[in-house]
C-alpha cells in the first residue's frame, strides 16, 4: 500500500517550499510519492519544472509524479498526465488569445464546463493522451446539479478533504451520484509544510510513476 497526497504547491507558483524541499518533507512524513500540482499559470516554467523533478527524484530517492491545477469558472481540478498537461497549457493560452482579440476583458466568465469537456473528449480523449483527472475543494451541490452531465463522465475522483476541511456532505451526496465511479481523495492542498497532512492509501503493486497513478485513478469504484 503506498501513501500518497495528490495535492501539493511548490514554489513554481503559490507554494513558499522549493521541489527539493518538498521531496525531502514527503519521504521525513512517509509519504511513497510526492505529487506536485502547481497551478497552470506555471506554464513558462513547465519544462524546466520536469528537468528539476527527475533530478530531485534521483538525489532523494522518491518518486516525484507531475500534475497540475488547472482553473475554471466552474471549479479547479488536477489534471495528470504530461501530455494532458502539455496540450491544457496551449489550449488556455489559444482560448486566452481568441477572447483577447475579440475584446472579451475576462475570457473565464465566456468558458463554460462543457468547453472543458470537448477539450478533454476531443483533444485527449480520441488522440489516446493519457490522462486523469480530479475535482478539487467541491462546490455547493445546488452548483453541480445545474452543470452538463456529459461533463462528469470525464472525471476520475474527487476530494472529499482539502487543508484539512471536509466537504459539505450534500455536496458529495450529489457528485457521488453523478460520478459513481469515482474515487474519493483526502489531500492537503499543501501551499507549505503541509504536505502529508491528508494522504490516500493507494493500492498500486511495483512502482508508483505517472502510468501508474493514472490507472489507478482511472480505476476508480472506492
Ligand atoms: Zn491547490
Amino acid at each position: 500500500m503506498n501513501l500518497i497526497d495528490f495535492h501539493v504547491h511548490s514554489d513554481s507558483s503559490d507554494g513558499l517550499l522549493s521541489m527539493r524541499d518538498l521531496a525531502k518533507k514527503a519521504e521525513d512524513v512517509g509519504l511513497d510519492a510526492l505529487v506536485l500540482t502547481d497551478h497552470d499559470y506555471w506554464s513558462g516554467s513547465f519544462d524546466r519544472n520536469l528537468t528539476l523533478m527527475d533530478c530531485f527524484s534521483k538525489e532523494i530517492g522518491i518518486p516525484v509524479i507531475v500534475g497540475c491545477e488547472i482553473n475554471t469558472p466552474s471549479g479547479e481540478f488536477l489534471l495528470f498526465g504530461k501530455e494532458a498537461i502539455d496540450r491544457w497549457l496551449s489550449f488556455r493560452d489559444q482560448l486566452s488569445k481568441i477572447f483577447t482579440v475579440a475584446g472579451c476583458s475576462n475570457f473565464w466568465n465566456a468558458f463554460r464546463f462543457d468547453v472543458l469537456g470537448s477539450f478533454l473528449k476531443d483533444g485527449i480523449e480520441k488522440m489516446g493522451t493519457p490522462y486523469a483527472m480530479i475535482m478539487c475543494h467541491p462546490a455547493s451541490a445546488d452548483f453541480y446539479s445545474k452543470q452538463p452531465r456529459s461533463m462528469f463522465e470525464l472525471i476520475h475522483g474527487f476530494e472529499i478533504v482539502n487543508r484539512g476541511i471536509r466537504s459539505n456532505p450534500d455536496t458529495v451526496r450529489v457528485l457521488r451520484k453523478l460520478m459513481p465511479w469515482a474515487r474519493k481523495l483526502s489531500n492537503s492542498d499543501a501551499h507549505d509544510d503541509e504536505i502529508g497532512l491528508s494522504r490516500n492509501e493507494v493500492d498500486i503493486e511495483g512502482p508508483v510513476t505517472e502510468e501508474s497513478l493514472i490507472e489507478w485513478l482511472r480505476r476508480g469504484k472506492s
